[in-house]
């Protein structure tokens, strides 16, 4: 660790000033959550506000938030700003993967979203209805998302990099009644054909009457005469104003299905009055938006980091973001390096799997652009390796950048546990998310639901609801019930591992399912993934557990070697040493697989699941989400060829 770390370390047993003042702010927003969240709820706009701000209820999710206020998503993120002087500045520098730019103010995108929510309107899309979104990452995209939010509809947002299959299940699970989608998008130099998979998607999805078809490729698609129409040509018969519907704050706003990194993908509902409340505060706690940023979150708006730090925080802030179409490395990888010095971003926020890809690509590529700009870094998605930490605050933050490794889930709407700079700053552990959020009563607790002491990993749980939560699972309250609630009664089952320090601060450690019991001993996937890391041949790890009859299960690693090292019986010999010198004995993985590429969600996390089913020759289950279906293949042969190999005695 460079000295320059250890700066912005604690000294031992010294809680800084500024962990002390969070903890009695959220002490305090926890003992009375009326009193600490009516002053944030005022920075925003009610058309009405009767009854209470909270109040406990006795079934899951045990809380409801802004139940009988009225406000509206897209009048707080929009028209807000039409009478400040933030009506004329840039809510979206965008730019396509060709190298296209657009700039749209806040003024701009009111227009927009005004005329599209008469689009809307006009297909016969009323309040409470679903309108489902399957595009590329370009303005109109948020327009729809706005436009949608705007009459009181629910909008489901489709990754656009997902297969007609997964699209129709996602369509027929929500009911939507109108498609938003366009011609086609930009990826690595060639056009997705987005209006083709819709088509083909459709044809098992009776509810959709209707499609809205934007212009960005240009190539020619079919287009049913009573079916489907271009966004352009509506857009030019539509009303310029619509009156924004003052919905209750527990309406929904929109259906989001998770990574399903663990399973079958949930369809999370999410609130108005509380979920706008969050992003709004969370936007501005942690990332402390200032009027000269120009903020960065590389999501796509297919996930909820996208509709929450992409598209509803930023707005809601009145800030100004950059937007990038297409892929990281294209046409070559200093294409993200390149941006920031042109754009002169301040605030990047992306995830371990895209950092963990520019290690592998080489610090040449940073180094080629001026970063000075940028003055905080942030993290979400998965667990942080102090490797991935480092390179990050090195190469990218020069040595003097805050990250703020930031805890959520699709379910919280949120962050929850993370650094808040817009608050108070505190010293940074690497691989720590740090404290909770104002709000977030959080936990670690033994099996049976009893408070571990400090040092002890357990499993995180939320006890008090949090304004951001989900209101329920789609259509699925029953699932929502069991999986979130049962396990622990009358507590949010978060299904992380987590630990806490003697400072308060929380140490995320995986998910709970993803755990190895070797002979009585619990081991963290991502722990044994962490070490194989830190060896200077590895870019990439997977490790699962495997039955065995002896020991409960044994290890199994699957890695990718950095350019330069051989998939050799040396390399591995060494990998394995190095766990039994770093972990011990009982770590070492009881077989190791050479691979191109780990099997990942779509955005970009390591489905351990699949290489379990690999291993122990199972079926598959939902691959939905799996990004790249050749990358089961590749961990199917690895596993056959080293079995075989096994068998001849090698
Ligand atoms: P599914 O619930 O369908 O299995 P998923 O959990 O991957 O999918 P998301 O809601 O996108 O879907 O991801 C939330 C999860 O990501 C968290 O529960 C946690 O495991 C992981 N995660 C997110 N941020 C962090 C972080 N900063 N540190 C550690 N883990 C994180
Ligand atoms: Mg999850």
């Amino acid at each position: 660790m460079s000295d320059s770390v250890k700066e912005v370390l604690p000294t031992q047993n010294s809680i800084s000033v500024g962990v002390r003042e969070l903890e009695e702010l959220r002490r305090k927003s926890i003992e009375n959550p009326d009193l600490f969240w009516e002053p944030v709820a005022n920075e925003l706009f009610w058309f009405e506000k009767q009854g209470p701000l909270f109040e406990k209820t006795d079934a899951p999710p045990f809380g409801q938030w802004f139940g009988n206020w009225k406000t509206n998503l897209c009048f707080n993120s929009v028209d807000r700003w039409e009478k400040s002087a933030r009506k004329n500045r840039v809510a979206f520098f965008w730019e396509g993967e060709p190298g296209d730019r657009r700039a749209i103010t806040y003024h701009e995108l009111y227009r927009e979203v005004n005329r599209m929510a008469s689009v809307l309107l006009n297909l016969g899309v009323r309040e409470g209805d679903r309108v489902t979104i399957y595009m590329p990452l370009i303005p109109e995209t948020i327009v729809a998302m706005l436009a949608t939010v705007r009459i009181g509809a629910i909008h489901s947002v489709v990754f656009g990099g997902f297969t007609s299959q997964a699209l129709a299940d996602r369509v027929n699970d929500s009911n939507s009644k109108v498609l938003v989608t366009a011609d086609g998008g930009w990826r690595r130099g060639k056009v997705v054909e987005l209006k083709k998979i819709v088509d083909d998607a459709l044809k098992q999805c009776p509810t959709v009457k209707k499609v809205v078809v934007v212009k960005r490729t240009g190539q020619e698609v079919d287009m049913d005469p009573y079916r489907d129409f271009w966004y352009a040509e509506l857009m030019k018969g539509a009303e310029t104003y619509v009156k924004p519907v003052a919905v209750p704050g527990s309406h929904p706003s929109y259906i989001l299905y998770t990574s399903g990194t663990t399973g079958k993908p949930k369809g999370a509902v999410h609130s108005t009055g509380g979920y706008m409340l969050w992003v709004y505060y969370t936007q501005k706690a942690v990332f402390d938006m200032r009027d000269e940023d120009i903020y960065w979150c590389t999501a796509d708006v297919g996930w909820v980091t996208g509709h929450s730090y992409v598209v509803y925080g930023p707005l809601l802030n009145g800030g100004t973001s950059f937007l990038y179409e297409g892929a990281p490395d294209f046409p070559e990888p200093d294409r993200w390096w390149r941006m920031i010095e042109e754009y002169g971003i301040t605030i990047l926020y992306t995830a371990p799997t895209a950092i963990r890809s520019f290690m592998k690509f080489g610090d040449k590529w940073p180094h080629m652009h001026d970063l000075s700009s940028i003055r905080l870094l942030g993290t979400v998605g998965e667990p942080i390796n102090p490797e991935a930490w480092n390179w990050y605050y090195r190469t990218i933050g020069r040595n003097c950048c805050q990250i703020v490794d930031t805890w959520w889930q699709t379910e919280t709407g949120g962050i929850m546990i993370s650094p808040q700079t817009g608050t108070t700053q505190i010293p940074l552990k690497p691989g720590s998310a740090s404290v909770p959020l104002p709000g977030v009563d959080a936990h670690v607790v033994d099996e049976s639901g009893a408070e571990l002491p400090e040092n002890t990993k357990g499993f995180l749980v939320i006890n008090h609801p949090w304004p951001g939560q989900f209101l329920t699972l789609w259509e699925d309250k029953e699932r929502f019930d069991s999986v979130y609630f049962k396990r622990f009664p009358g507590k949010y089952y978060a299904a992380d591992y987590a630990m806490k320090d003697h400072d308060g601060y929380f140490w995320l450690l995986g998910r709970a399912d993803e755990v190895l019991k070797i002979a009585g001993h619990r081991i963290g996937t991502i722990e044994l993934e962490d070490i194989l890391i830190s060896h200077p041949a590895v870019a990439e790890s997977a490790v699962i557990g495997k039955f065995d009859e002896v020991k409960g299960e044994s290890p199994v690693a699957f890695v990718v070697l950095r350019p330069g090292h051989g998939p050799t019986p040396a390399t591995r010999r060494e990998l394995m040493d190095h766990v039994r010198n770093n972990m011990g004995p009982i770590a070492v993985p009881g077989a190791l697989y050479f691979v191109e590429k780990l099997p990942k969600t779509r955005s970009g996390k390591i489905m351990r699941r699949l290489i379990k089913a690999v291993v122990e020759e199972k079926a598959l289950g939902d691959v939905s989400t799996l990004e790249d279906s050749s990358s089961v293949d590749e961990a199917e042969k690895a596993y056959r060829e080293l079995q075989a190999e096994i068998h001849r005695g090698g």
